[in-house]
């Protein structure tokens, strides 16, 4: 049975809807821009005053966590509910750059323009973690407390790759000890429809160089007896994709059942998402869905190149080129898979008998892929049915977010439950990101029904 406080402290949190976009507003005013040394301070002045707020709140054993390198982690507990189980809850408050990015309202100042509020992190993350302070908020005043046992942890390091989460994790052990972790920083498929996400594709670059000259020669004298280097990568370039760009090996058989429970994606977000230009379409789903493309199966990107360029015109056969491919990876794929399936097909009779080397090089991270089952996905479901009128719909994600692969691996055994306030219009990571305030006020409905949910879930032993 549900804490019979539950309603009442529903109303309350949606009767204090204000004070928590004025109180989110006041923490995207601090620029803890996490990548940049000059923000180093900003990040901490805000882990100090989350800290502060979440003492108030009436949890214990706020403090904020430091490790030599590191930017900080602040934790907040609350173990008033001795037999009840412990929930963690994970975000993290530190900013991406605007630095060269146009946005039309400053920001780090949150601007609510009709029902979106505007700043750099109001949806990564701050809204995330917020809608679950806005909820324990509520619990505290009027239930005393929440339903359970309550962790929250709130990472200064996410936007650069949780670089030390591992070691945080190693140093202070008994901090991540819980029984379900609740990890808030994802995208829902609509304002109306709350997602889930399940998996994540891997990434890896690799750089394919083609030689074939100790110097640049003459193209009138040698063209046609002397390989050119920069036709030969693009030719091998084009072994590794279709007529489409997608790959043309690694793809995975994804089951009946992913593609029964995936969410459905509309034309429209991709079209917006990613800026199509008018007149032109996403490409043909060719048997799979969107989703299983963007989620599911690998992908290949040229992210760099030394192909001679406009503004370096010279008539001559260059001695060698080289293209950065970044390869997002399918959730089930091992980098050294697709490195071994790469090279086999660029370097097997290369065109002209140009020499071809491949190196991974640059960015790497873990795919992740996950089945969401039992008696707390079920909680989950009946909290968001109440809160959203619609159980949680299973998403992915196409890129790699670490923190989550990190959880995945070390807590694999228990529940995960991975969502946030994003949705496709929040443009997180660029200008104009924003929070639309429906997702906030139902994603703090949903965090207040979640913990009375899980609450009332038999412990395991
Ligand atoms: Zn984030």
């Amino acid at each position: 049975m549900l804490h019979p406080a539950t309603d009442a402290v529903a109303s309350l949190a949606d009767a204090r809807f204000e004070q928590a976009i004025t109180r989110l507003s006041e923490y995207l005013a601090i620029p803890a821009i996490s990548c940049d040394p000059d923000h180093f301070d900003d990040v901490r002045r805000l882990a100090a005053r989350v800290r502060d707020d979440l003492a108030a709140l009436g949890m214990n054993g706020c403090r904020v966590l430091e490790l030599d390198g590191a930017l900080p982690i602040v934790v907040a507990e609350w173990h008033g509910r001795p037999g009840a189980p412990t929930v963690l809850i994970y975000g993290h408050l530190d900013l991406q750059p605007v630095k060269g990015e146009r946005w039309d309202t400053p920001p780090h100042v949150a601007t609510r323009v009709g029902d979106r509020l505007y700043a750099r992190g109001a949806a990564d993350d701050m809204g995330g973690w917020m809608s679950h302070v806005a909820a324990l908020q509520a619990w505290f005043d009027e239930a005393g407390g929440p339903p359970c046992n309550v962790k929250l942890i709130i990472e200064g390091e996410e936007e650069i790759g949780s670089p030390n989460l591992t070691r945080f994790m190693d140093t202070y052990p008994e901090v991540f000890e819980a029984d379900v972790m609740v990890l808030t920083d994802c995208e829902n498929p609509s304002v109306d429809v709350p997602g889930l996400t399940v998996s994540l594709r891997g990434l890896m670059e690799v750089e394919i160089t083609c030689a074939a000259l100790t110097a640049d020669g003459h193209s009138g004298l040698w063209g046609n007896m002397v390989p050119d280097v920069s036709t030969a990568l693009a030719k091998l370039i084009a072994r590794l994709v279709d007529d489409n760009g997608r790959p043309t090996f690694g793809l995975i058989d994804v089951s009946e059942d992913w593609r029964a429970s995936a969410a459905a994606i509309d034309p429209e977000v991709i079209r917006d998402g990613a800026h199509i230009m008018d007149g032109l379409r996403s490409l043909p789903e060719a048997g799979r869905s969107a989703a299983e493309w963007l989620w599911r199966q690998p992908a290949i990107t040229v992210v760099a190149t030394t192909y001679p360029t406009l503004d370096r015109k010279k008539n001559a056969l260059r001695q060698a080129a080289s293209a950065l491919l970044s390869v997002r990876l399918a959730p089930e794929h091992t980098q050294q898979g697709m490195l071994d399936e790469i090279t086999a097909l660029v370097t097997k009779d290369p065109p002209g008998g140009v020499q071809v080397t491949v190196t991974p090089k640059g960015w790497s991270g873990e795919g992740w892929l996950y089945t969401p089952r039992g008696a707390a996905f079920e909680a989950a479901d009946r909290a968001y049915q109440r809160a959203w009128g619609s159980p949680l719909r299973r998403v992915g994600v196409g890129g790699s977010i670490p923190f989550v692969a990190i959880f995945g691996q070390r807590y694999a055994n228990l529940p995960l439950i991975l969502n946030g306030v994003m949705d496709p219009r929040t443009t997180a990571h660029g200008p104009n990101e924003s929070l639309h305030l429906g997702v906030f006020r139902k994603a703090i409905a949903a965090n207040v029904y979640l913990l009375a949910e899980l609450a009332a879930l038999p412990r395991e032993a």
